[in-house]
């Protein structure tokens, strides 16, 4: 791909305040990629490839439309990029294109504490958000594990989910409202409403848009009156299926907890080993501890897992609670610099999802497709619905050395994929598409489906401006 060239970067910068744009390498080098495993990887090579053109960091709308009206003109690729804390490769960047960072772009604009809605610019990370709501009394409650990473722009682009989603639902169902501009620059405003029959749902078709049909400059999002304390349940039981078929009857018997995760053996030791869980699939509720009725629903929980489960008490829960996001580090840690477990060891996820009858060969197909190469497996229930469940599973692969483990990482990946789609599933929940996700895009939606999307790209944004090569459009993006 062509670099852009000074003269047409001189064009951008004239158009746009002082040090909205930067062209300094250590900026280009860190706007280059997200977390992605694979590129984490390169980077502890020292072989990433090479880095965008330029980072512009508007702070508006307008300078938004601005720096699309200029990529339009030039041709220029545009990557999103909120926190980048995505973890497919969905706002990595090369060169001859350039990298749209939203982070400026941070501010709260309203709290309606009537409707119980909060209008927000996009770039505003998690853990700002929940800040500024907490006066208030309210939460959006979407709480990802990377909160304090990722931004609302990143949720709605890569279709989030967070740990409560449970009792509050993805980051859809908060979505109400939202500005966003097309890749000619025009400014899109959709209303803030609760629901809209004004054909299909325009607010949806950017949840998980991967950041190439517009970008996302404000959004209106659902609140609720932050739980002023959780009370907690942990359950025990002989295996996993038993532990699934019972969080199938609990969701199915609705008892509205906010949080509901089931761990597999490998998952329960990694999660509660150190306050001294004998072993065993454990599962945990988290309710609104004085909400209405909360008692019985408690009670209702408990009875609709069945006889397979045995109690455990609340420390599990609020020791999950205390500890939710400690393996950001500790992935941090593994990947990063320190490369804790030392060369040659990757760490990855894989978040799917399936109809519960589905669900036992879904866990049981990835998991073994994944053993095939893997050197650990664990996986958790982490979303549940009525109708079905996303697993989440961490995987540990090794190789000789940092090189010759991409291969058998390549593998695993694609070998996990092929199981997730023969039991039925989907190959993202959460998580987005990305580089990492966009070959299999095809086998996912089919060949129709796929050409709809590409057909679809292709009506919002003729010249492949945005994000290109993330939705497995024609115009080839990064590797
Ligand atoms: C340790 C760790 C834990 C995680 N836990 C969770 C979790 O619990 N739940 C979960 O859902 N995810 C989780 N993630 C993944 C990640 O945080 C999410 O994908 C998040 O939604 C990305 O947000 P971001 O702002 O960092 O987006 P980025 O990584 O910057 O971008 C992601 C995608 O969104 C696009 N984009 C970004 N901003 C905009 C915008 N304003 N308009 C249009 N497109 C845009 C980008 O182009 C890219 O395609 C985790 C990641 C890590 C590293």
């Amino acid at each position: 791909m062509r670099a852009v060239s000074a003269a047409s970067i001189a064009s951008l910068l004239n158009r746009l305040p002082a040090d909205t744009v930067t062209i300094e390498p250590d900026a280009l080098s860190e706007g280059a990629h997200d977390r992605w495993t694979l590129d984490l990887l390169r980077l502890a090579r020292g072989d990433l490839p090479d880095a965008p053109d330029a980072i512009a960091s508007p702070s508006s709308t307008d300078e938004v439309a601005t720096v699309l009206r200029w990529a339009s003109e030039a041709g220029t690729p545009v990557v999103p990029r909120g926190g980048g804390s995505g973890v497919c490769g969905a706002a990595r960047a090369g060169p001859g294109s350039i990298v749209l960072n939203l982070s400026r772009m941070n501010r709260v604009l309203d709290v309606d504490e009537v409707s119980r809605v909060v209008r927000v610019e996009a770039g505003i990370r998690g853990d700002a958000l929940e800040a500024a709501l907490g006066p208030h009394g309210l939460t959006v409650g979407h709480y990802p594990q990377s909160i304090e990473l990722s931004t609302v722009g990143g949720w709605i682009a890569a279709a989030s989910a967070g740990q409560a989603s449970a009792g509050f639902g993805a980051i859809e169902d908060r979505l109400l409202g939202l500005t966003a501009v097309t890749a000619g620059g025009e400014v899109l405003r959709l209303r803030a409403v609760p629901r809209s029959a004004m054909g299909p749902d325009l607010r949806r078709l950017l949840v998980g848009s991967e950041g190439a049909f517009a970008v996302v400059t404000e959004a209106t999002l659902a609140c609720a009156m932050a739980p002023r304390e959780l009370a907690w349940d942990a359950f025990g039981f002989g295996s996993f299926d038993v532990c699934l078929d019972g969080l199938r009857r609990v969701m199915q018997a609705e008892p509205h907890a906010l949080v509901v995760r089931g761990y597999d053996q490998a998952d329960a030791t990694l999660a509660f080993g150190r306050m001294g869980h004998p072993g065993g699939p454990v599962a945990i509720f988290g309710f609104d501890a004085t909400s209405a009725g909360v008692t019985e629903r408690r009670a209702a929980a408990a009875d609709a897992l069945g006889e397979g489960a045995h109690a455990l008490g609340s420390a599990y829960g609020e020791h999950w609670w205390a500890h939710r996001n400690d393996t950001v580090r500790t992935y941090h840690r593994v990947m990063g610099e320190e490369r804790m477990l030392g060369s040659g060891v990757v760490v990855d996820t894989i978040e799917v999802a399936a109809l519960w009858r589905d669900v036992p060969a879904l866990y049981a197909n990835v998991r073994t497709a994944l053993l095939a190469g893997a050197e650990a497996v664990g996986c958790h229930l982490s979303h549940p619905y009525p109708s079905g469940a996303s697993l989440y599973f961490t995987f540990l692969v090794r190789g000789a050395d940092d090189r010759a483990v991409e291969d058998v990482y390549r593998t695993a990946w694609a070998t996990a994929a092929r199981a997730c789609l023969a039991a039925g599933g989907t190959l993202s929940h959460h998580h987005g598409v990305g580089l990492l996700k966009a070959p299999f895009l095809d086998a996912e939606l089919g060949a129709t489906g796929a050409s709809l999307l590409r057909r679809m790209k292709a009506a919002v944004d003729p010249a492949g401006i945005l994000n290109p090569g993330k939705l497995g459009d024609e115009r080839r993006g990064p590797r």
